[in-house]
């Protein structure tokens, strides 16, 4: 049995709590998913069992909807497909990702009777719909997709009242837990984890949830644990302690927070560092030169601009045209420098893309040093064992890397891995992924220590004949 229970925690309804002390590191509990989708867009991109993304998928000969693989992973998802795949036939079309999900939920409550396991923690009928705190707008969205969901339902199937369906389409809404791909990059899939359902939010909190398939083979198919979570502990919790993890990025400021898990989970956060406003200060710093501050009213224009210039930015990075947002950002930068302090999160944000995109133009050197500015904002505003800091450092490090800055790189090459072997494990792609990356850093550093002109020699030699290659993957140089 995993050391948690059920409690009461006030007004946040139920949660859960440690039986005992946890330490860093520990997973607190893993879980499969009770049932999951591919996001429409992706369909054709990403296996529909497995959730890796994949070059010219296995196609279903039957739906032609469902893609994987190969044969293998197709057979281990034949179980969950198989109604889903008369439907989809039946009608034409396969419906909306929230509608597929919510009728793969009930296929599997009327095979399962809903508790899959005595590690189950509550009944879906349990969980949260927030129904009544849906706008006019958001129920009537709700609406159309359960007349869609009624077209799809398989008229010889068992029956489901209004009132059951419209439960699960809210509980999908605020209890949907995002899929990303086997190297965590991009978002790829929704599922329903029932117990992690019942983890609330904390801006700062003791643990965070990661997607871990294990180390199952593909060929171990009766084990083939496609979409799994884990909960980790990011610190040690005393015995009776509760559970948290935050549904948000911490780097909002606490107001920008609370109204972001008030839009989407209907809520107001009282965390600690919500009613505090702690870091707030941080987010929003002004640059302190000798004693000398810029005025409300500048710190007003700039901040005006930087976010009219950020518009400007990502359309002219969604064009691809990386030239024009290197100029924006610089001339963004130079109203920003003078004006914002080093842990400013418009500045950030600028700094930010300004290295990912120059990266990306294959101009390294500058590239590390914007990126070593944003690292040492986040490092002063996240919490330490965070995942998202540990993956922003594995990033700063490869662009080091690139730039022949090998001491650096190692450096925050075991720094990131210090942390991911907290927060993903030591078994999760991305730390094996890091492990790799620090053998590879440790002996062009002792090179680089013993004879720095073979060093560059070698360098250059491995730069032209390939890039830094991990687990068969290119690591993205952003
Ligand atoms: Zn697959
Ligand atoms: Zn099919
Ligand atoms: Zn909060």
């Amino acid at each position: 049995m995993d050391p948690v229970e059920v409690f009461s925690a006030g007004e946040k309804g139920r949660g859960l709590r440690v039986t005992k002390e946890i330490s860093a590191g520990e997973v607190v509990f893993a879980e499969a998913s009770f049932a999951a989708v591919v996001f429409d867009s992706l369909s054709l991109q990403v296996c529909h069992s497995c959730f890796r993304r994949k070059v010219n998928p296995h196609r279903c000969a039957q739906c032609k909807f469902a893609h994987y693989c190969d044969r293998t992973c197709q057979r281990a998802a034949w179980d969950e497909h198989e109604q889903e795949c008369s439907a989809i036939k039946k009608i034409g079309h396969a419906p909306n990702e929230t509608v597929r999900l919510v009728a793969r939920i009930l296929w599997r409550i009327q095979k399962d009777t809903g508790l899959v396991s005595d590690a189950q923690l509550t009944t879906l009928d349990l969980l949260e719909d927030h129904l009544s705190k849906l706008s006019s707008e958001d129920l009537k969205e709700l609406k159309v997709d359960v007349q869609h969901f009624y077209k799809y339902w398989p008229k010889n199937s068992k029956p489901i009242g209004e009132d059951y369906v419209v439960h699960l389409f809210g509980m999908v809404n605020c209890n949907g837990f995002t899929l990303s791909d086997q190297r965590g990059l991009q978002a790829v899939g929704v599922g329903l984890f029932p117990n992690l359902c019942l983890v609330n939010h904390d801006c700062w909190p003791n643990c965070t949830v990661i997607l871990n398939p294990g180390n199952q083979t593909a060929l171990d198919t009766s084990l083939h644990s496609k979409r799994r979570i884990e909960l980790r502990a990011l610190g040690k919790i005393s015995e009776g302690e509760e559970l948290t993890i935050s549904y948000v990025d911490f780097l909002n400021v606490s107001k920008d927070r609370q109204q972001l898990l008030k839009k989407k989970y209907y809520f107001d956060c009282r965390c600690e560092h919500c009613i505090s406003g702690s870091k707030d200060d941080l987010m929003t710093a002004v640059r302190d030169t000798h004693g000398h501050k810029s005025s409300a009213d500048v710190v007003k224009a700039v901040n005006d601009f930087s976010l009219q210039a950020l518009v400007k930015i990502e359309e002219a990075r969604t064009e691809g045209n990386f030239h024009e947002v290197v100029k924006l950002c610089h001339e963004c930068l130079e109203k920003q420098d003078p004006v914002f302090g080093d842990t400013n999160l418009h500045l950030l944000r600028v700094l930010s893309i300004t290295s990912e995109v120059l990266s990306f133009m294959h101009q390294f050197g500058e590239a590390a040093g914007y990126a070593q500015r944003v690292l040492d904002g986040y490092t002063k505003l996240y919490p330490p064992n965070s995942a998202q800091l540990g993956m922003a450092i594995m990033r700063v490090a490869v662009t080091h890397w690139h730039a022949g800055l090998i001491e650096t790189a190692h450096s925050l090459v075991c720094r990131a891995y210090a942390i991911l072997i907290i927060t993903h494990g030591a078994h999760h792609p991305i730390t094996k992924d890091l492990e790799a990356m620090r053998t590879q850093t440790e002996m062009e550093l002792r090179l680089f220590k013993q004879n720095e002109p073979v060093y560059h020699s070698m360098r250059e030699a491995v730069l032209t004949d390939k890039p830094l290659m991990v687990s068969g993957g290119q690591i993205k140089a952003t």
